[in-house]
């Protein structure tokens, strides 16, 4: 195949001689925050970058649309604050005054006999106090009873096991009515998985040596939740999170960023002392590479430099459908969920997997809808395998909006109709929330040590870092430094 003449990958004429040194080049393949983010840093270090960007639009799974007059984030809402690492990253781009707290309302749980508030004191739904009158209701006297064995059984050689699954952890150590009635709701409405298939220590690392040394799974619950910082343990943006996207793509423009979206890659290959990139938008030649995309498109792009990448692509992620509901309805005005439910897989009659209840939840956007309006934000898809999973990819938009409109009217227990409708839109994310599987660390640590092996690539986003913007803003921002210092040894 024959190809264009390479662009020099920011696209500005290369210069000759002169006593400036030439500064070094890069290409970011993927255009999500973790592309947007590695591109930021390695310009901050006088990097000239190029972001391929292989759909219309830049942010990935974080962006913004408009529905019933309103404009709403599409994907992400939130991030952990569990670090700074996203806060500083909003500071520093200058909406620091935006950043804003959710309602401590709380969410709910829907259990098969009905729907009651989460308890507040957990980590992913694992309970920190088993006396909480909150767990007591959900999984019953006597299991509450058994899971409170935890504190004193033995911990045997659970820990040492090499793989260990979050599930499998909490049936042990505190039964299987907390893992049905309390984690796998929260787990599946943060991971779209099942906590069986997820590892524990990918999902929370330091969870196992806290075990360890507090002797018991409620105290290192209890001890995580006290290093926490105070306040919520989730945080947004006013506006909401799509405007991350929308500072850090000004912000690219102002560091002469070179933006390309509708530019999938196609190949890459090594040339010289640098790297040939083929996409839709031409061929682009640089010192380096920062591959941003997806795993599956990851490995398939750098299999041919790196063949130790051949099957390490993680396991597709679950197909997510949200279905986002604006409705003129003021009995919800009294927030009769708090700010939304997450459904135990056993629950029968519903079909979606979680529901935020966002005019509650985020007070920035009730006062932008106003009194009497709300928005309802349903998520469908649970991991294949798992209890309750359905394939939603055959179902058209108006069979979802069906399901949507009779899952919250159920879930919030106010009938809600088409009358009360303003405006509806669904939004599917195909494979976008890879899921860290039992064997994932071993995983990521193999394409590590593939990639430490090669000059001027390196590989960054969700399907390594871990779901979760925290994970992949700090990940991102890491290896971006790192690559840029290895590409200009210090003088
Ligand atoms: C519905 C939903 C809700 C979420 N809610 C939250 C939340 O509230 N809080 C939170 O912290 N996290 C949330 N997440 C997770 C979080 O948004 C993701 O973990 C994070 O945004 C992933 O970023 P990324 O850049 O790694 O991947 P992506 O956002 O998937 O970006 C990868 C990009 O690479 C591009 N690409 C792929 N192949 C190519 C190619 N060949 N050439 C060029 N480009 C390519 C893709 O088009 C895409 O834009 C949510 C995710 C989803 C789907």
């Amino acid at each position: 195949m024959q190809h264009p003449a390479p662009q020099h990958a920011s696209g500005r004429p290369e210069r000759q001689g002169g006593r400036k040194p030439k500064p070094s080049t890069a290409v970011v393949i993927g255009g999500g925050i973790a592309g947007l983010v590695s591109a930021r840093e390695l310009a901050l270090a006088g990097v000239e970058v190029t972001v391929l960007e292989r759909s219309p639009r830049f942010g990935g799974c974080v962006t913004r649309h408009e529905v019933g007059g309103l404009t709403l984030d599409a994907g992400a809402e939130s991030f952990a604050t569990r670090s700074s690492v996203v806060s500083d990253l909003v500071a520093e781009l200058g909406l620091g005054a935006e950043l804003v707290q959710p309602n401590p309302a709380g969410a709910w749980i829907q259990l098969p006999d009905g729907a009651q508030r989460l308890p507040k004191t957990g980590v992913l739904g694992i309970p920190a106090d088993l006396s909480d009158p909150d767990v007591v209701r959900a999984i019953g006297r006597r299991a509450a009873l058994r899971a409170s064995g935890d504190k004193v059984m033995p911990l045997g050689s659970l820990l040492r096991r090499e793989q260990l699954s979050l599930g499998e952890l909490v049936r042990t150590r505190m039964g299987d009515a907390v893992l049905q009635k309390l984690v796998a709701p929260v787990v599946g409405g943060v991971y779209s998985a099942d906590p069986d298939v997820l590892e524990v220590d990918s999902v929370m690392p330091g969870l196992r040596a806290s075990v360890a040394s507090h002797g018991s799974l409620t105290a290192a619950v209890r001890a995580i939740r006290k290093a926490a910082p105070a306040g919520s343990n989730v945080a947004g943006i006013a506006g909401g999170m799509g405007r991350l996207t929308e500072a850090l793509l000004a912000d690219l423009k102002t560091r002469h960023v070179s933006l390309h979206a509708g530019a999938a890659a196609t190949a890459v290959t090594k040339h010289d002392d640098g790297w040939l990139v083929e996409s839709a938008a031409g061929t682009f030649s640089a010192d380096a590479v920062m591959m941003a995309a997806d795993g599956g498109a990851a490995v398939r792009l750098l299999a041919g430099t790196v063949p130790g990448l051949t099957g390490l692509e993680p396991e597709a992620g679950p197909s997510v459908a949200l279905v986002t509901l604006v409705v003129d309805l003021p009995e919800l005005d009294a927030m009769p969920r708090g700010t939304g439910l997450l459904v135990a897989p056993s629950v029968q009659n519903v079909k979606a997997k979680a529901l935020t209840h966002a005019t509650a939840k985020w007070p920035w956007l009730a006062d932008e809808a106003g009194p009497g309006s709300h928005v309802l934000r349903l998520s469908f898809g649970r991991a294949v395998g798992q209890q309750g999973a359905e394939d939603f990819t055959g179902w058209n938009d108006d069979e979802l909006y069906r399901q949507a409109l009779a899952d919250a009217s159920s879930l919030m227990g106010v009938g809600i109709g088409d009358d009360d409708v303003v405006g509806w839109k669904v939004v599917r994310w195909i494979g976008a929330l890879p899921s860290a599987t039992v064997g994932h660390r071993d995983r990521v640590a193999a394409v590590r040590r593939e990639l430490a092996a090669q000059t001027g690539v390196d590989v960054t986003g969700a399907w390594l870092a871990g779901t979760g913007l925290v994970a992949v803003v700090g990940d991102a921002r890491r290896r971006a430094r790192e690559l840029a210092a290895r590409l200009q040894p210090a003088a």
